[in-house]
């Protein structure tokens, strides 16, 4: 890397840390950041290179909700293919995401750019699910999640249907996403593939995700078959509400 492409990518950067409130409760809240650059030996940054997470609690930690096998394949595997995949794409077009965080390079994708749209949804929608399911934290959404919960949806009960529903109906793979919308208003809704609500190009209402259920198989085959209604209920309750909280809190500043 020149000095004129390193002090641009550390100069975006040092302009994520202060403006992506996201990226910054992603810092916070585990020991890697999903998508930080790795600092390479001798200090030099590789913007370009998204690492896996770590999951951050053992696999067996959220049973019987989920299975071990389960989230062991779903984050070694799985997970870690979106990143190669990832990293693949974007050395294949270095010039266009050079320096770009990932959300930045998500909220503008098009629907030309398959291989970083799927695997950088992969990356970034996953590294979130890793977190909004960590065990420990409220059971419940805070006050202010709460009040936010009941404006647009009557009722934390009604948010739970809507949620399940969006979850159940999807066809095939996807997600389903509580969100925040340019009003900063709640809103669910649901995605194909590894789409998210932040790719705007791409979908119906665009927002920031601050919760999301991955309802592909490979999330809850092993442990569930095709009953994944019942998947969706055990999933809400491990939801980690304070994780949830701080991604609304984010999301309202941004
Ligand atoms: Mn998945």
């Amino acid at each position: 890397m020149d000095k004129r492409r390193f002090l641009k990518t550390a100069g975006i950067l040092s302009a994520v840390v202060v403006l992506s409130p996201i990226t910054a409760c992603s810092v916070k809240n585990t020991a890697t950041a999903a998508d930080a650059p790795v600092v390479a030996e001798g200090g030099a940054l590789a913007a370009n290179k998204f690492v896996l997470p770590e999951l951050g609690y053992a696999t067996n930690a959220l049973e019987p909700a989920i299975d071990a096998l389960t989230m062991e394949i779903h984050h070694d595997k799985h997970h870690a293919a979106y990143v190669t995949n990832l990293n693949k794409a974007v050395d294949a077009d270095v010039e266009k995401y050079s320096g770009r965080p990932l959300e930045d390079i998500l909220k503008s994708i098009k629907v030309s750019e398959t291989a970083v749209r799927n695997n950088g949804g992969g990356h970034w929608n996953h590294s979130a699910f890793w977190r909004w399911i960590k065990p420990g934290g409220s059971k419940v959404p805070s006050q202010e999640l709460s009040t936010a919960i009941n404006a647009a949806f009557g009722s934390y009960e009604a948010f739970q249907q809507k949620f399940e529903d969006a979850a159940k109906t999807r066809f095939g793979s996807g997600w389903a996403w509580l969100s925040v919308g340019n009003d900063k208003k709640l809103f669910v809704s649901s995605t194909p593939n590894q789409d998210n609500p932040m790719m705007k190009n791409l979908v119906d209402i665009s927002g920031i995700p601050i919760l999301g259920i991955d309802v592909w198989e490979h999330a809850y085959y092993l442990n569930y078959q095709n009953k994944r209604p019942d998947y969706t209920k055990s999933f809400m309750g491990i939801i980690n509400w304070d994780i949830v909280d701080s991604y609304y809190k984010n999301a309202l500043l941004g």
